[in-house]
């Protein structure tokens, strides 16, 4: 990565320039699990943050895309469940 008041290469995971100084986003972006229940819980709103933070937070806004993904996938997956067991009864009832 690079720093954001001189431009200077740093490693990833600094959470301060080592030229300048300057904090980096890593004291921002902690990949806080939470965000993740965020994107559980609110999957617009994880998708809606992924957008905002894919480039200033990479690390919040993936924990924000996983979590969003994963809700609407266990969605689809529990549609999907609902749709066969519904078939299956009206199977089961002789139709
Ligand atoms: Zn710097």
């Amino acid at each position: 990565m690079f720093c954001n008041n001189c431009g200077k290469e740093i490693p990833d995971n600094s959470v301060a320039c080592q030229n300048c100084g300057a904090p980096t986003n890593n004291q921002l972006d902690s990949g806080n699990p939470g965000y993740f229940f965020l994107g559980c819980c609110i999957p617009i709103a994880g998708i809606i943050l992924y957008f905002v933070w894919k480039d200033q937070k990479p690390k919040n806004a993936k924990k924000c895309i996983i979590g969003a993904l994963a809700s609407i996938i266990a969605s689809v997956i529990f549609y999907i469940l609902y749709i066969f067991i519904i078939v299956g009864a009206v199977a089961a009832s002789g139709f």
